[in-house]
């Protein structure tokens, strides 16, 4: 089914539309780098499956009459649903290993029609899969709800894609769950707005998932997750429509916002939510510093993060990480700094920000410093933007070339993180040894960062070939998430729980507020078919 008057399909396997592959040098590029650091120099190409390759169980449940005008059982519609966007999902896909599909996809168009879809789910004990974008990487939105469901079904926000309303005063939106990052941009820009949310995967993930995972986008510092950017919250839960106060804040007990944002779609379904704004940005100062200690560099975001000065980036490569996203040539860690304002100049705490990495050793890259509107796409602020952005686009030519690679993001305090760091990568680093017999990569960038610890964010690469990929990934994602848990880091700081991180999310929470989520589960969602399996093991009931 065409994506919101586009036209155009979304890919079942890879990112974006059907269309967009990666061209014949990015091709090229990609042998290339397997062979300089593998040493893999004969690597065939395992296409994406095509849509006739893949062949799905038969549906377990068939669509019921009163749904039939929204929903679909065809093969496209299935596929697209049967996985999100993790290495795991990419490896089976191109496998060709076609589970969990779901038995069918409701694409409802009102509340009315959800109402109508949860109701006959319950009766029919059959899990439903709230769907955003699908680009989960956690094993968030795929049909694998165990035997205590007759079936396992897909409903997918599509045509929730408007902004509603406008509060120009309080300066905030009504806004459809299902709207995707660029339709959001495109509605607020004519009234000179912004909502200033750019995951990676902004182009293909929406409002409800953002709210639904607690991602975190745009802003280095103070905003960093989207708990930060939401009014209130409107859901549809089998108690019936569970909907905030608009507030800017307040004390009244547990937050109602709060045990919904993050909810991943086990309490309920979100259909809108009033999101707070920005002016757009017309101020702008960024450059790029260089370090020649790692531990060093963070040291001095440590300094820039105590300092009250809350740059919009503060984006810490190792050089690696640099190396590997042609910020830099690898001689040097770099810290990627912006601030950014609608109201003033910034020029005054840019100038204190790269006092501060003098101080701590760092090399102002004063060629680069960008003061302009547009500055931030320019030198090494933008190579770093244009490979962030292309990214996504390329996964499956690597993965289909036999090499594994996934990332991994925690948040660990400031005290801890040196030791934190440099285990982690050591172990990473030997369990890749110990999985493929050669050498792999690992590097690191901070993604968000806070007055009493970063987010680190990994990456790694190992060059496992694509049958063996499945069996190495776990292997190294265990061995990572273990020693996460052991030292005391989150198991996610935004990628959220899904299935893939249950074992550890288990550890890391206290019991008693299992016990309690567990209640708001039974409370909210009694017959337990609400994605099944994440956040809780699934319980099915009624
Ligand atoms: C290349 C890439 C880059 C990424 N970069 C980032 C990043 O920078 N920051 C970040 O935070 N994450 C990132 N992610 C992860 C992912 O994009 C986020 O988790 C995103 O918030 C998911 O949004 P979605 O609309 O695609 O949700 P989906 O993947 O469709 O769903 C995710 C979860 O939310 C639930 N859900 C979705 N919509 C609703 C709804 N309306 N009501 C209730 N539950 C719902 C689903 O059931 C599922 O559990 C990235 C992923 C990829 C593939």
């Amino acid at each position: 089914m065409p994506e919101g008057g586009t036209g155009k399909r979304l890919k079942i396997c890879g990112w974006g539309y059907e269309g967009n592959d990666p061209t014949p040098e990015e091709h090229r590029l990609i042998e290339a780098g397997i062979a300089e650091r593998f040493g893999v120099t004969d690597t065939e190409l395992v296409p994406p499956p095509t849509e006739a390759e893949i062949e799905l169980a038969k549906p377990r449940v068939g669509i019921p009459e009163t749904l039939e005008a929204f929903c679909s059982a065809g093969t496209y519609d299935r596929a697209l649903h049967m996985y999100g966007k993790s290495c795991p999902d990419y490896v089976r896909q191109l496998n060709r290993v076609f589970e969990h599909a779901p038995d069918f996809v409701a694409y409802p168009r009102s509340e009315d029609e959800i109402e109508a879809v949860l109701d006959w789910a319950t009766g029919a004990r059959v899990a439903v899969i709230p769907f955003g974008g699908g680009s989960s990487v956690v094993g968030g939105v795929e049909p694998k709800v165990g035997d205590g469901f007759a079936g396992a079904i897909t409903l997918n926000l599509k045509h929730f894609d408007k902004v509603l309303e406008i509060d120009e005063t309080s300066r905030a939106a009504r806004v459809q769950a299902g709207t995707f990052g660029p339709a959001l941009e495109a509605q607020l820009k004519p009234h000179g707005k912004t909502f200033r949310y750019y995951p990676q995967s902004f182009e293909f993930s929406t409002l409800g998932g953002w709210i639904a995972t607690r991602g975190g986008g745009h802003y280095a510092t103070v905003m960093t997750h989207v708990d930060d950017l939401v009014e209130s919250v409107r859901a549809l839960t089998m108690k019936g429509v569970y909907e905030s106060f608009r507030l800017p804040g307040s004390g009244a007990g547990p937050s109602p916002d709060r045990l919904l944002i993050g909810s991943e779609g086990a309490l309920g379904v979100i259909t809108e939510a009033w999101v707070r704004l920005q002016d757009r940005p017309v101020h702008r100062a960024g450059t790029s510093v260089a370090f020649d200690d790692f531990y060093k560099a963070a040291e001095c975001v440590r300094a820039m993060t105590q300092s009250g000065l809350y740059p919009t980036n503060c984006r810490l490569l190792d050089r690696n990480e640099a190396r590997a996203n042609g910020v830099a040539d690898g001689s040097a860690d770099i810290l990627v700094l912006a601030f950014e304002s609608a109201d003033h100049p910034v020029e005054a705490w840019m100038e204190r920000a790269l006092e501060i990495c003098r101080d701590m050793g760092g090399r102002p890259d004063s060629d680069q410093l960008q003061a302009k509107a547009g500055g931030h796409r320019e030198g090494a602020s933008g190579a770093w933007r244009n490979a962030f952005i292309r990214m996504p686009y390329l996964r499956d030519a690597t993965m289909g070339r036999g090499l594994c690679m996934d990332t991994f993001e925690t948040a660990i305090t400031w005290e801890r993180f040196p030791e934190f760091h440099a285990k982690i990568k050591a172990k990473v680093e030997q369990t890749i040894r110990e999985v493929t017999g050669r050498p792999g990569l690992v590097t690191c960038r901070f993604t968000h960062v806070y007055a009493d610890g970063p987010a680190p964010y990994f990456s790694f690469y190992a060059y496992t070939g694509l049958a063996g990929m499945l069996e190495g990934w776990w292997a190294i994602k265990t061995a990572a998430s273990d020693l996460l848990n052991e030292l005391g880091g989150t198991i996610t700081h935004h990628h959220a729980v899904g299935r893939d991180h249950m074992t550890w999310y288990q550890k890391q929470r206290p019991e008693p507020f299992a016990a309690a989520l567990s209640a708001a589960k039974t409370a909210l969602d009694p017959a337990g078919i609400l994605n099944p399996g994440v956040l809780l093991p699934p319980q099915p009931g009624g």
